[in-house]
């Protein structure tokens, strides 16, 4: 589905001429493309001289890039949460911790995993994110 990116577009009007069905209207000094009309013939893609006719397939990577910041940052709050909970107030002892740490391949330090952690799971979602866009 064809939209236009309001950033770029400098309202010169020709996409609005070009478009076979009338689907296209100014709003002020931007041009907005009438869903309903469109019949998705490109038309608008082709003549638009600032190239400000965009398609959804180019908002997914951004929207994939926005969630999984968001899900970094939910992570970085689960190890520090899960980390502070192990640590201190469930009582682990350093033995344990550097028991599990050592399981997990975590290298071993007398202090809260934090930074460990983090890369830990940065990197796993980093893979996941790459198999995913290499898959599209
Ligand atoms: S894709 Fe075609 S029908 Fe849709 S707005 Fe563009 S020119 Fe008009
Ligand atoms: S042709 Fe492009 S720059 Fe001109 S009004 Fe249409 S979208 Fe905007």
């Amino acid at each position: 589905m064809p939209w236009i990116d309001e950033e770029s577009c400098n309202g010169c009007g020709i996409c609005v001429g070009e478009c076979p069905v009338d689907a296209i209207s100014m709003e002020g000094e931007k041009a907005k493309i009438i869903m309903e009309n469109c019949i998705r013939c490109g038309v608008c893609h082709d003549v638009c001289p600032q190239e400000s006719v965009r398609h959804d397939s180019e908002k997914i990577p951004g929207e994939v890039r926005a969630n999984v910041e968001m899900t970094q940052r939910f992570m970085d709050a689960c190890a520090v949460q899960c980390g502070k909970k192990l640590f201190e107030r469930e009582g682990m002892s350093v033995d344990s911790y550097l028991e599990l740490t050592s399981t997990l391949g975590i290298r071993k330090e007398k202090r809260l995993p934090l930074k460990d952690l983090e890369e830990k799971v940065y990197n796993v979602i980093r893979n996941e994110v790459k198999i995913f866009l290499q898959m599209e």
